[in-house]
């Protein structure tokens, strides 16, 4: 088993938080991280117990669902409301932040974005970073640390070996297969 890099873990966790938006424009996650610890996370979602556009579709205006607080804002309000401080935290982002949220790190304190995709890379917001001392560094996402539909690829990898068994393909060579699915997607056989 081969160890993860804290950047990896944290990247992980990010990409784990953006499977909880609830806007559909593009699921984001967020992770404050200070002295390798996680301090706070957010997503791409509405205000606590309001509407969700996966529910109700996104309010556009201009081309930008005002509903959304975006996940950089969530995971800086949740320290606001805790009162768990940010100077000199990292973040952990999934996307390259937009604008408003490149301010919004900037004035919360936090030196470090650390980010997985590119996304428009405001021209600004490369500038405001850079004047501030911010720095930014792209992080490679591993998707396979965070598993999506891991039980559908199990479940199709098995029935794949069962219908080539009925065609009649021999069965200890088989079985052997059918085993090594299972230890490869953590399942317990028998
Ligand atoms: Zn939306
Ligand atoms: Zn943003």
């Amino acid at each position: 088993m081969e160890r993860i890099s804290w950047n990896q873990y944290f990247m992980a966790q990010s990409q784990l938080l953006a499977l909880r938006s609830t806007c559909t424009r593009l699921t984001v996650g967020a992770t404050i991280v200070r002295d390798k610890r996680i301090i706070a996370g957010g997503y791409n979602g509405s205000i606590a117990g309001g509407d969700h556009c996966i529910d109700n579709g996104c309010y556009v205006i201009d081309n930008h669902c005002v509903r959304t607080i975006h996940a950089e804002m969530n995971a800086i309000l949740q320290c606001a409301k805790f009162g768990v401080p940010t100077a000199g935290a990292e973040i952990y982002v999934t996307h390259y932040p937009c604008l408003q949220c490149c301010k919004s790190i900037i004035q919360a304190g936090i030196k470090t974005v650390y980010y997985a995709e590119d996304y428009k890379n405001h021209p600004y917001a490369i500038e405001l970073f850079a004047k501030a001392g911010v720095f930014t560094e792209q992080v490679q996402a591993n998707p396979l640390l965070i598993e999506v539909n891991g039980k559908e690829k199990h479940d199709f990898v098995i029935s794949l070996l069962s219908q080539l068994k009925e065609s009649g393909a021999g069965d200890k060579r088989l079985d052997s297969l059918l085993k090594q699915a299972d230890a490869l997607f953590g399942v317990q056989s028998n």
